[in-house]
Formats: C-alpha cells, sequence, structure tokens
C-alpha cells in the first residue's frame, strides 16, 4: 500500500527546501566573476579570494582593454572616412 500522506509530507518538504535554497541564494547576491562561488556581496573587485581567479581575472581585464582598443581602431578605419566624406574633406 502507497501512503498519500506520507508521499505528500515528502513532496511539501522538497518544496520547503527548495524554496528556502532558492531564497539563501537570493541574499548572498554576488558570485565569484570567474568560477561562480558564492562571495561576499561587498567584496571588490568581484571575485573571491583565490589566487586563480585573481588573475583569471587580470587576464580578462587586459582582454576586455585590448578587445576596446581593436573596437576603436575598428571604427576609426570605418567611420573616420565615411565622416571626412560626408564634410566633404574626401571628396
Ligand atoms: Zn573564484
Amino acid at each position: 500500500m502507497v501512503d498519500a500522506k506520507a508521499i505528500k509530507d515528502k513532496v511539501s518538504k522538497k518544496i520547503n527546501n527548495t524554496r528556502s535554497k532558492i531564497s539563501s541564494q537570493i541574499t548572498a547576491h554576488k558570485h565569484c566573476r570567474i568560477c561562480g562561488i558564492n562571495i561576499d556581496a561587498k567584496s571588490e573587485p568581484r571575485i573571491c579570494k583565490s589566487a586563480d581567479c585573481s588573475s583569471a581575472l587580470e587576464k580578462r581585464e587586459k582582454n576586455d582593454r585590448m578587445m576596446r582598443i581593436m573596437f576603436f581602431i575598428f571604427v576609426g578605419i570605418f567611420f573616420v572616412p565615411i565622416l571626412l566624406s560626408s564634410v566633404g574633406i574626401l571628396g
């Protein structure tokens, strides 16, 4: 025989568990940008204390800077001639 009440209890317990897990994740707020573990909401930069993560973040920021420079070069190559020709310098 299947005890329906016991199953109901189990299920509602499971739901409550999931709910409390979710709400605790909401209150935790921040995650490490590299490995994604929960970190203190006030920690700045947004990474955990692991050395791997700080070096990874450094690499990522260097990469970001490089991408920004590339973007400006790209914009310069494609839009400066258009701009110049639109004001009549290049005819
Ligand atoms: Zn981390």
